[in-house]
């Protein structure tokens, strides 16, 4: 009903039963002013001016006529009171519709309302702007076909988790626009309408991310260039100070040794930091080789544990081997390989205390070929498992163990490399109980 005739009709209503109401209290009035004045009037005998019972029924008739009305105004207007409060919510969502709207079109984000199938129904201003479009050249059109050719695999799989009503959160890709130019994204879809079939849509937003790409890349670039600079020179220093330490050289006081021991020693921590930033820096250039041969696992694995051989004595470590002959001659990366388990082994040994366990273990089948390594160390707190990954990550529990043994850099790198050797790594962790990392090939 407009909200006008609405209007009229209520007033009219409520005017009406306020002439009545009025008219009501003004016949009452002029009654008991007529009944106490004129004493002659009787009902059954009994005088009204002066008979107490009879004036209280009149002043009773007199609520309950009054209550009457009251109750007569609400059920009279009750039809257009309920219509006013219907059409305020209507009118309040609409300028709550209205308000979004204009929220979703100036939004700073690209936002974009989706079809079932991943086709774009309403792209917000920020879209337009961010692939250079006006509406009718992408409404319509599947936001996937706006992804880069080598990040397609990856679109499709994203676009059949949202199909599959999977939540997809801040997945990277690169999108280029009308202008050719290619953009970094991050996209999430959420699921704004989970209506089955044809009915179902979903909000995507796209984070322009390109600038930050670009700064991680020259920052990436400068950390190779810097790092390379710095082989040459701790290469130099590791050649004298083995020199010293040769007998061949000539002996030196045992303070001496010392010292140079400990240069010794500090100097190849500088060539592990330096050989694993080289390798981060590489994997996100791109510009790491992957070097197929014959590969014999457990003689890499020897030449780690020899390594490794002061510290395993010191922390007096019990270390089980279970070999059985495998992994003797798989195709693989010798020199990657070598990475991924010398950083496995050391962390099993770093974050054992003394007199626990580590075990290697090579397993090889018909289908797969797992090698792993397990502890009875510190553990992994439950709630910090999910960064184990990441870049920096040093786990709470291990704060007290010397910071200048850890990078933070060993385990997101061995994620990398296992992922170039199309292999798979996982892991299960207690705190205060033990590790077993596990790797796939
Ligand atoms: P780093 O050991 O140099 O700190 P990593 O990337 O190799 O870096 O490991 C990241 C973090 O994961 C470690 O700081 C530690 O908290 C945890 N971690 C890795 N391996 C183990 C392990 N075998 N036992 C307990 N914690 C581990």
């Amino acid at each position: 009903m407009p909200k006008k005739s609405l209007l009229a009709k209520h007033i009219f209503i409520s005017l009406l039963v306020l002439v009545l109401l009025l008219a009501f209290i003004f016949l009452s009035f002029n009654l008991f002013r007529y009944i106490s004045e004129n004493n002659d009037i009787y009902i059954l005998g009994q005088s009204l001016s002066t008979d107490v019972s009879f004036i209280s029924i009149i002043v009773f008739l007199v609520i309950v006529g009054f209550l009457s009305y009251i109750v007569f105004y609400l059920i009279s207007t009750g039809r257009t009171r309920i219509a006013f409060a219907i059409e305020n919510v209507e009118i309040k969502s609409a300028m709550a519709e209205k308000q979004f709207a204009e929220l979703y079109n100036s939004a700073p984000i690209p936002y974009i309302i989706l079809n079932n199938n991943g086709e774009i129904i309403r792209p917000n201003k920020s879209t337009l702007r961010f692939f250079g479009v006006v509406p009718e050249e992408i409404v319509g059109k599947d936001l996937f076909t706006f992804v880069l050719a080598e990040d397609k695999d990856k679109a499709d799989r994203i676009l059949q988790h949202y199909k599959l009503n999977m939540p997809i959160d801040r997945e990277e890709l690169r999108m280029f626009t009308k202008n050719g130019s290619v953009k970094w994204v991050l996209i999430s879809v959420f699921e704004i309408n989970a209506k089955k079939g044809d009915g179902r849509t979903g909000l995507a937003t796209i984070f322009d991310i390109s600038e930050q790409k670009q700064l991680d890349q020259t920052k990436t670039e400068f950390m190779s260039l810097a790092t390379h600079q710095l082989r040459t020179p701790l290469a130099t220093l590791k050649w004298y100070s083995d020199m010293l330490l040769s007998p061949n050289f000539g002996s030196l006081t045992d303070k001496q040794t010392e010292y140079v021991k400990t240069i010794y020693k500090v100097n190849q921590d500088m060539i592990d930091l330096v050989d694993t930033l080289l390798n981060v820096s590489r994997i996100e250039i791109g510009t790491l080789s992957v070097n197929l041969e014959s590969t014999d696992v457990p003689l890499i694995a020897e030449s780690i544990l020899g390594e490794l051989a002061s510290q395993i004595t010191n922390k007096k470590i019990n270390i089980v081997k279970q070999y059985n002959d495998s992994l003797k001659n798989i195709k693989s990366d010798p020199k990657l390989l070598r990475i991924i388990i010398q950083n496995l082994m050391t962390n099993a040994v770093k974050y054992t205390p003394e007199g626990g366990t580590v075990t290697l273990t090579l397993i090889e089948t018909a289908n797969s070929k797992q090698i792993s390594v397990a502890d009875t160390g510190l553990g992994i707190p439950k709630n910090q498992q999910d960064k184990i990954f990441t870049k920096l990550f040093r786990a709470d529990n291990v704060r007290d163990i010397s910071s200048s043994q850890s990078t933070g850099l060993g385990l997101y790198l061995i994620k990398s490399l296992v992922k170039v050797l199309n292999g798979n790594i996982s892991f299960e962790s207690k705190e205060n109980e033990g590790s077993t990392f596990t790797i796939t090939l």
